[in-house]
């Protein structure tokens, strides 16, 4: 067997200093591959960079012909090349000729080589190209030649990542893989078009030093590292703050059985033994695995790439000293930020001007911090797979929330379609915020009450710019979700009093807690539900653990001084719910009264009918709720039985069926009988052709969206009840199916830009 000249130790050498001379992209290139060949003692040495369409394309070569550079190509499904490139592995044959996957070129002169090794080249698990020796002998390659193969491929992946290559493609081309443009899929979490740059929430920590000369110091510095990483670990299990069970701590579980890895630590050793700094050596043992994770289908295994990604980079921010997060106040313009996870108050702290989007790998839209995405108006798409590693800083991104679509490094067409997309956008949103100071009428003059809905402080801007009449639904578990730890009465009398004081003489309708189901609060201990939206949750919480609906009530009364105050019960399933929450509510008022404590001025309780049992008990309901409001969210999900998060179900129903409508109409006759305001908050609300349909049925009190007013209040303004209410009626009576009723309201709804 030869032994490779001078070894590993030396290429690497020769590589920094070819790296750091001044000479064009195809010079630094050749100049590489004649390194390699005459370390290794190779005949050939060829570099494949992997182009936008898949195929690999020869880039430079010593030993082969050279007229074959940027001519020769290879399909991705093709050669020993291909190979390599999909499966993300090394492959050292002796005799490659007589491989299945061989595939020759008559171009390039090769058919003499009769050996053959070639390394993938890799960055953050992706394949970028491929690094190929080959001898006229048969040989085989030592394992720590292969490893040097490896290590200098790390230095390949930084070259095209850095796009010093792009200018080298063949024209027409496409330019490398890593620059090619994508379209992802996810999940819409706000709605809207952003136009922008890359923002990573967590930035990816930029290697300098990919070589060191003392490979000892290396492994000292890594030991270091690994030594103060486990103890962070080992704080965060015994710091007592994951309240001992649950999702945490199985995380922080897997974290420590990784970080005592001893195949890990033994394979950064051996990657810093091959010449690479403590850091270089975390990063290429970390793409490695990432490649192998990657083209597993297994979601189990799949999952613990987060887990050995997230480990891998605490260890390089104890590495470099480089801060975790990127500091909020250094966002640059037009940002569009991407995280695989983000908290809600991470989001808050950066500068809203400067955000144009939110895409995250996660977050799904009842995400915590889905919410406050949509609170800020952001457009935002979540659940967008490996995306994290498909993107680097600064590149071009569009966020379509709309869609639930991401378009990376998008096409000059692409990007000025979506630049028209979003003006148009923004015009439309013009045309609403002038309505914002117009009367919510109908044409024939009858008076709607549209309110909006709210859950966080930052949402009561939206009260004066959209001219919203009052906050009709006041989500207060959102308030408690993005909080760190359970509000205390103080503070949620501090932040009820703030909302009532920003609404001024505006009313404002306070849900009670409507916590359980999908709402999860992190400081307090979840229960496993096997449905969750059936179980407990919302006022069956406040009832069996009154301390926390006491505390609530006792702070609402507070905050609400000399003023009206209105609170409305979820998920009410029987009116002796409401009884009983109306009991506690008089206590409280005794007590107040008792310690001599300035009281609301008035004080009404109403009940969310979400819950179908109540729509057989109106008599009962609307004789002891002082109002009522139609949650449509919830109604629809049991009523139709649909999981309303269930992308695959949620949609299935139609709200306008005449099943639905005529159990809304029953609640609005009952309205006008008995007296009891009634409103409308769900979601449908907020859509023109429903909405329509909801006014024809009675209704005159809805609370929908902040993006839901204008064109609430476009629809209206070409609205004549007398015109759709027999239709509506009619329809319902004989139940004329739900696109039969869509189409007949057509007509009545704004067309052209204000159509939403
Ligand atoms: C509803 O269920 O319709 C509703 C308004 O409440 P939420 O969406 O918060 O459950
Ligand atoms: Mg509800």
């Amino acid at each position: 067997m030869r032994q490779a000249l001078g070894g590993p130790r030396l290429l690497l050498r020769r590589l920094r200093e070819v790296m750091s001379e001044q000479m064009s992209a195809q010079a630094r290139l050749d100049k590489i591959v004649v390194l390699i060949a005459s370390n290794m003692v190779a005949e050939v040495c060829s570099v494949y960079v992997k182009r936008a369409d898949g195929a690999l394309e020869l880039y430079a070569t010593e030993g082969l012909n050279r007229e074959a550079v940027h001519l020769t190509t290879m399909r991705a499904d093709e050669g020993l090349v291909g190979l390599i490139a999909r499966e993300a592995q090394p492959l050292a044959l002796a005799d490659a000729q007589n491989h299945p996957a061989f595939s020759y070129k008559p171009e390039t002169g090769e058919e003499i080589y009769a050996s053959f090794a070639g390394v993938p080249v890799l960055r953050a698990g992706n394949t970028l190209g491929v690094l190929v020796v080959q001898n006229r002998a048969k040989r085989i390659y030592s394992e720590e030649e292969m490893e040097a193969l490896q290590t200098t491929a790390m230095i390949l992946a930084e070259l095209v990542a850095g796009g010093e290559l792009e200018a080298l493609a063949r024209p027409g081309s496409g330019g490398t893989a890593i620059r090619r443009a994508l379209t992802l899929n996810g999940q819409t979490i706000a709605e809207g078009v952003g136009l922008g740059h890359v923002v990573l929430h967590e930035p990816r920590i930029e290697i300098r030093n990919l070589l060191a000369d003392d490979p000892q110091e290396e492994l000292r510095r890594l030991n270091a590292a690994m030594e103060k990483m486990r103890a962070s670990i080992d704080d965060l299990m015994e710091g007592g703050s994951l309240g001992g069970a649950g999702e945490h701590r199985d995380v922080l579980e897997t974290f420590r059985m990784f970080a005592h890895d001893r195949g890990w630590i033994r394979r950064l050793q051996e990657a810093i033994n091959t010449g690479l700094t403590a850091e270089a050596a975390v990063e290429r043992v970390q793409s490695d695995a990432r490649a192998r994770l990657l083209r597993q289908t297994d979601p189990y295994l799949r999952e613990r790439l987060h887990d050995l990604d997230d480990l891998a980079n605490r260890l390089l921010h104890e590495l470099t000293g480089a801060a975790f997060t990127l500091p909020a106040d250094k966002l640059p313009e037009n940002a569009i930020l991407v995280a695989r996870a983000m908290g809600p108050a991470a989001l808050l702290d950066y500068q809203r001007h400067r955000l144009r989007g939110l895409v995250l790998e996660e977050g799904g839209s009842t995400s915590h911090v889905a919410i406050v995405a949509r609170a800020l108006g952001i457009p935002s798409v979540g659940r967008v797979e490996g995306l994290v590693g498909l993107v680097e800083q600064g590149d071009a991104i569009i966020v379509d929330g709309t869609a639930g679509e991401v378009q990376v490094r998008p096409s000059a067409d692409v990007q000025s379609a979506y630049a028209e997309k979003a003006r148009l956008r923004a015009r439309r949103q013009e045309q609403y915020r002038a309505l914002r100071d117009q009367p919510a009428r109908t044409k024939d003059g009858v008076s709607i009450d549209l309110q909006m809905n709210a859950g966080l402080l930052i949402d009561m801007a939206n009260l004066d710019e959209t001219g919203a009449s009052g906050i009709g639904l006041f989500r207060t578990e959102i308030l408690f979700m993005v909080a760190s730890s359970l509000p205390r009465a103080q503070a949620q009398e501090a932040l009820y009093r703030s909302i009532i004081d920003i609404a001024g003489r505006r009313p404002v309708t306070f849900r009670t807690l409507d916590i359980g189901g999908d709402k999860v609060l992190p400081y307090l201990k979840q229960l496993e539900e096997e449905n969750p939206a059936l179980g407990w949750r919302a006022v069956r919480i406040g009832l069996d653990r009154p301390a926390l609906l006491r505390t609530q009530l006792r702070a609402l009364l507070a905050a609400a001084k000399d003023r009206d105050l209105r609170i409305m019960l979820p998920m009410v399933s029987v009116v002796e719910e409401l009884d009983a929450a109306k009991a506690m509510l008089g206590r409280e008022r005794e007590r107040q009264r008792r310690l001599g404590q300035p009281g609301p001025k008035t004080v009404q309780l109403g009940v969310m009918l979400e819950v179908p049992s109540l729509l057989f008990d109106l008599d009962r309901v609307f004789e002891k709720a002082d109002f009522i409001s139609i949650g449509t969210n919830d109604l629809m999900q049991f009523m139709f039985a649909v999981d309303r998060d269930n992308a695959m179900v949620s949609n299935r129903f139609d709200p306008l069926h005449p099943s639905f409508l005529r159990a809304l109409g029953q609640v609005a006759d009952k309205a006008k009988a008995t007296g009891t305001p009634v409103s409308i908050c769900g979601e449908i609300a907020g859509r023109p052709a429903e909405a329509l349909a909801l006014i024809a049925l009675g209704f005159r009190s809805f609370s929908v969206s902040p993006s839901g007013i204008g064109p609430f209040k476009a629809m209206l303004q070409g609205l004549e009840i007398a015109a759709v209410e027999p239709m509506v009626r009619e329809g319902v009576a004989v139940g004329l199916d739900a696109p039969a009723l869509r189409q007949k309201l057509k007509p009545f709804l704004p067309k052209g830009e204000l159509a939403s």
